[in-house]
């Protein structure tokens, strides 16, 4: 899945958790069937680097360092080695994460071309963000 969205999924998850550190791991572990699905994922590194970044300053904005924040971040941390690899400075072989090292098949589908194929996923994602926003979820 595209990074952002794994934020949004996150956040999700920790507004319905009341633990941070539960948000953390439980955020992580939706990190595997999310990946699992088939699904479209950015074409352009940065963009959704970009997007990932300003999903998660705007949910600790709105949140805090809750759980809906922490939930974010663990869903979305696994891919932080993803960048890595991408960019050319983690070894293929050296990726750890189950679906990302090939210990569990990731779901496939061609990139998402074009700026709109992007731009719907990280509105999708926003949104998503916002109505957890407005049914309050959880701040401790
Ligand atoms: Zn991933």
């Amino acid at each position: 899945m595209c990074s952002v969205t794994h934020v949004a999924a996150g956040a999700v998850i920790g507004s319905l958790l009341g633990s941070s550190p539960a948000a953390f791991f439980v955020g992580m572990a939706s990190h595997i069937p999310l990946d699992v699905i088939p699904h479209l994922d950015f074409e352009n590194l940065w963009v959704d680097a970009a997007l990932t970044i300003a999903l998660l300053a705007a949910v600790l904005l709105l949140f805090g360092l809750s759980p809906v924040f922490f939930g974010a971040l663990g869903s979305v941390a696994p891919d932080f080695e993803n960048l890595l690899w991408r960019m050319g400075v983690l070894p293929e072989e050296r990726k750890i994460f189950p679906t990302h090292s090939g210990l569990i098949r990731h779901g496939r589908a061609r990139p998402a071309r074009g700026f709109w194929a992007g731009a719907a996923m990280a509105a999708v994602s926003f949104a998503i963000v916002a109505v957890v926003a407005i049914m309050g979820g959880s701040r401790s």
